[in-house]
């Protein structure tokens, strides 16, 4: 079942909108717009906590995070968690080092341990096509884990259209490249602290 997601503020309903540039200047200089502030993460990720804290009461959960956007969210999550949890990590490689999908999924970096007979709750940063996802979930399923679940924080609407069974969403975001929060570009802003879009003059320098 597709979880009940919160729908990111409508541009109109913003209060902070960055739009001169000395309040840009004091948030990063590269970022155009936040779409989720660091508060709202925070209290997205406690929500989710509980819910997967009441879904899977007595039982132990394999975290599995996808490298590298996923570590953030691993981080907090994890530590939101009462239930007891192991924890994994694999890396693929679907988007290179611009903003478009290659739509190619590699395996970098696979688990360290088999997930047989385990209750493995895939943690993502964002599901954009769900091209990556959907390969992720087919090639896990093969491995027989007693339970496959996904936990996305971000997901853009193109997702809906794939056939990918989210347990738990955070945001549904508008298609837009976004950054923060784990999320990069060319391997930087991963740790601002909020997801924003950026300025086409910081796109363009690393494009
Ligand atoms: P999908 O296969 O669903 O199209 O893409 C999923 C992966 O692409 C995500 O795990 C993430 O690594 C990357 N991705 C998708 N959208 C964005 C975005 O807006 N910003 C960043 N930095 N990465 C994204």
């Amino acid at each position: 079942p597709v979880s009940q997601a919160a729908t990111a503020k409508p541009d109109n309903d913003r209060t902070s909108n960055p739009t001169d540039e000395s309040a840009r200047a004091r948030i990063h200089p590269d970022i155009d717009d936040i779409l989720v502030s660091q508060e709202e993460i925070a209290a997205k990720i406690a929500e989710l906590a509980a819910r997967v804290d009441a879904d899977y009461a007595g039982r132990e959960i394999l975290l599995v995070g996808v490298l590298k956007g996923a570590v953030m969210v691993m981080a907090d999550l994890s530590r939101a968690l009462s239930v007891p949890i192991t924890m994994d990590f694999m890396a693929v490689s679907s988007y290179g080092s611009t903003t478009s999908s290659s739509g190619v999924v590699r395996i970098l970096k696979d688990l360290d341990r088999s997930i047989e007979g385990r209750d493995v709750l895939v943690v993502e940063d964002i599901i954009d096509s769900g091209l990556t996802l959907s390969w992720l979930l087919k090639n896990l399923r093969s491995r027989g884990p007693a339970s496959l679940e996904v936990l996305a924080l971000f997901r853009k609407p193109e997702a809906i259209t794939v056939d990918v069974d989210l347990r738990y969403v955070g945001f549904d975001i508008p298609s837009a490249f976004v950054v923060g929060y784990g999320l990069d570009y060319a391997e930087h802003y991963r740790t601002l602290p909020f997801v924003g879009t950026l300025t086409p003059e910081a796109i363009a320098r690393r494009a």
